[in-house]
């Protein structure tokens, strides 16, 4: 896999990015741009004082339009009507008068060949040497425009000169070392400080993720920084105690299986052997414990085999219509000997019949798991209800004892896998430990609604409902 770079260095990477377009776009605008950019300006603004002045000729305006146009802009204005030989110009400057009349000559010449009668020049002096005799690098803009008043032709004239800006550009450039050194300065703070309060608790949410696989599940990394962080952090510490839950359902599943396979093992090999050293155990009643202890490891064996291959979705329903009520009839006539031999008190109020799309023998097995813990729980009350309803189309089934009841932390996980609230309780008739999690596996499986009504002392309702099909 190619190596990734740490979110410090990518963070660090970008803010140096950023900071590095930001100085070249400075540079580029307040250094190289500078001097073409103030050119433009001058000559534009020279322009649009041309213009107005030009809008002026003929009226009273005239004489303040030049004056305000040369204070604002800096600029020496002449207007010159050729016909009166009158000439208007704001007083301070000389600019104009240090220009020979040739040289204006060859202005308004240029000027009167041109699209619009203006003229616009912008150059170094050496054209008009006179004019920047104190300083060679000295730019200037002249524009000559001719215009026609009432008064005959007028020439106005306007002298620009562009600032050397050098001077600016070097300072410039100073302040843009300056503003180079503090960006950097601020892209490393920046970056230390985002990779403390960003980057940091990522990696500490890591390092306690690492610490996963080698069974330390109490993570708690400070990393309540910022909100995505926390619900990380959240999230690894509820996987964490999942993890750790499975890890106890599974050390707990191992543990309980072989214990509940040791027991009937026990008995066999107990069995046998006293039936083989004792010459008159050898009889019918001791041959059907033996049998009997057999058959008890052959279920519970099947039951796992049989949760694992529901949980990895390997079993495949058959479904069919038939009638549940008819079923449940049927399966509690099994239960008839509990009645007989141990007292038990199983009342049976059924609906008249109640068509359901399922796979039988499944439901079968599900309300057995019902019926088997309501007689392994029922304590001394020894009685049990079962109740068939249909509501709205909707058939409910409820198997009721007046037993231990289950307390209401427990009641959630009693569905788990290999769950037991209570280890020792003492079972009447034989169950592997994992009948709820095989119903809740099959009743998934049929989309079917199930759950419990528990109260400690008073008694289990143990529920299911199922869509009743129409008869055709
Ligand atoms: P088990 O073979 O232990 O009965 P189950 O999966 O059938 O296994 O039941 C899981 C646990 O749920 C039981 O160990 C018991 O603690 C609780 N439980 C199930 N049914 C009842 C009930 N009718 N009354 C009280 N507790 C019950």
């Amino acid at each position: 896999m190619k190596k990734k770079l740490s979110l410090k260095w990518k963070i660090g990477l970008y803010l140096a990015g950023f900071a590095g377009l930001l100085v070249v776009l400075l540079f580029v605008f307040q250094i190289v741009l500078l001097e073409p950019m103030y050119e433009q300006y001058k000559i534009k603004a020279v322009q649009s004082s041309g213009d107005e002045i030009a809008a002026a000729l003929d009226t009273e305006a005239l004489e303040e339009t030049i004056m305000r146009n040369s204070m604002q802009n800096d600029m020496c204005i002449t207007v010159t009507y050729s016909n009166t030989e009158t000439t208007m110009r704001n007083q301070q400057c000389t600019a104009f008068a240090n220009m020979t009349t040739l040289e204006k000559t060859t202005l308004i010449g240029y000027a009167a060949v041109s699209k619009n009668k203006t003229y616009t020049s912008v150059s170094e002096s050496n054209l008009f040497e006179n004019l920047n005799q104190n300083d060679d690098s000295f730019r200037r803009v002249i524009y000559t425009r001719i215009a026609e008043g009432d008064e005959g032709t007028a020439v106005i004239m306007i002298y620009s000169g562009i600032s050397p800006i050098n001077a600016a550009t070097s300072t410039l450039k100073m302040q843009l070392l300056y503003i180079s050194g503090i960006i950097l300065l601020a892209v490393v703070l920046l970056t230390v400080m985002i990779n403390r309060s960003f980057a940091k608790p990522l990696a500490m949410i890591n390092e306690a993720a690492k610490q996963l696989p080698s069974g330390q599940y109490d993570v708690s990394p400070k990393t309540n920084r910022y909100k995505e962080a926390e619900e990380l952090n959240q999230t690894l510490k509820t996987a964490a105690s999942d993890i750790k839950k499975a890890d106890k359902a599974k050390r707990d599943l191992i543990a309980n299986v072989s214990h509940d396979l040791r027991t009937p093992l026990t008995m066999i090999s107990g069995y046998g052997e006293m039936m083989r050293d004792l010459p008159g155990e050898k009889t019918d009643e001791n041959i059907q414990v033996i049998i009997d202890e057999s058959r008890r490891l052959t279920a519970i064996v099947n039951d796992l085999l049989d949760l694992s291959k529901l949980q990895e979705n390997r079993i495949v329903l058959n479904q069919e219509v038939f009638d549940l009520t008819g079923m449940i009839e049927t399966e509690i006539r099994k239960y008839d000997v509990y009645h007989y031999q141990d007292g038990f008190d199983i009342e049976v109020n059924l609906a008249e019949e109640a068509l359901v799309n399922a796979d039988r023998k499944r439901m079968e097995q599900v309300f057995n798991n019902f019926i088997i813990n309501a007689i392994n729980y029922s304590g001394n009350s020894r009685r049990i209800i079962i109740n068939e309803k249909v509501n709205n189309g909707i058939v409910r089934t409820e198997i009721q004892d007046f037993g231990e009841g289950i307390a209401k932390d427990k009641i959630g996980d009693i569905w788990d896998r290999y769950y037991k609230v209570d280890k020792e309780h003492v079972r009447v008739t034989q169950g592997s430990g994992i009948g709820l999690s095989i119903v809740k596996e099959i009743l998934d499986l049929h989309h079917a609604k199930y759950g419990v009504v528990s109260e400690e002392g008073k008694g289990s309702t143990f529920w299911f409902e199922m869509p009743v099909e129409k008869k055709i």
